[in-house]
């Protein structure tokens, strides 16, 4: 559950001061899918910036799954971002001397997480790179690194998912593939992914798609039973089902509660 109220976002420029978002009131729960879309310099990566906590709005609060992250010093942003938190970025940032596996492991290593190296061979496996652990970021191509990142960030198993433009740098047949892995991921882990994407095609995939403008939400579709692709509509119309259970109305109820 990601919960923004009244988050705005002024930086200084010079003598000018430039505001970058304004006034963002949003609730995304768990489990969505949620694309950002808009055009270059509408605010995008600053929403997702803020959400992951890297940086501070300077109007209005932020809560993940209830806990105000506004309001942390950065240590225990830094804490709730290791626990809470996967980012992926357009660019991998991948080590380049570390191999596939260790990129995985060393991050679940530094955390402490336990049975890190049974972890990172099965999370190499379910992105498709069994056979490329020992490679290093340069012997794999753009959409090997991509997987290898996507593999780290769910080695937390994190309930928020952010992605920043992550098939930005990618031809389309791997940007497709990448696309179809986070979505997998995204509905077996119950992730709550947030991606931005101008690709309009893979963004008609979420459940819900969001357009930012100059810094403000000018859209907000969540799709209904039946809406969007032949395909995809069948499962959103699960989840839709699922969401309708006991299980699912009394999580509704308590994270309107949050
Ligand atoms: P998007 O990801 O949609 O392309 P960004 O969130 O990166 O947009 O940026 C939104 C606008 O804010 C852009 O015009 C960008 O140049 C500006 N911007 C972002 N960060 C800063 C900053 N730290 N200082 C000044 N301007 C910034
Ligand atoms: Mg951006």
């Amino acid at each position: 559950m990601i919960r923004l109220n009244n988050v705005s976002k002024t930086v200084s420029s010079g003598s000018e001061k430039l505001t970058i978002l304004h006034s963002v009131y949003l609730t995304i729960p768990r489990g969505q899918f949620v694309a950002v879309v808009g055009p270059s310099g509408s605010g995008k990566s600053t929403l997702l910036s803020l959400v992951a906590g890297l940086d501070y709005p300077t109007t209005g609060d932020i809560r993940l799954d209830g806990e105000y992250i506004t309001q942390m010093k950065e240590d225990e942003l830094a804490r709730l971002r290791g626990a809470k938190v996967g980012f992926i970025f357009q660019s991998f940032h991948l080590i380049p001397s570390l191999t596939a596996y260790e990129n995985i492991l060393v991050p679940m290593e530094i955390a402490g997480l336990p049975k890190a190296r049974e972890r990172a061979q099965a999370l190499l496996e379910e992105v498709g790179l069994r056979e490329r652990g020992h490679h290093y970021p340069s012997q794999l191509s753009g959409g090997e690194q991509q997987r290898v990142a996507i593999a780290r960030a769910f080695s937390n198993a994190p309930t928020i998912l952010l992605a920043d433009e992550p098939t930005g740098n990618l031809d389309s047949k791997n940007g497709a593939h990448v696309f179809e892995l986070l979505v997998k991921l995204n509905r077996e882990h119950d992730t709550t992914l947030l991606l931005v994407t101008h690709d309009h095609a893979l963004a008609n995939q979420a459940d819900r798609v969001i357009s930012l403008n100059e810094g403000r939400i000018v859209e907000d579709r969540e799709k209904g039973r039946g809406g969007g692709g032949e395909r995809e509509s069948g499962r959103a119309g699960e989840r839709v089902s699922e969401r309708g259970s006991e299980d699912g109305r009394a999580r509704e109820q308590a994270s309107e509660r949050t």
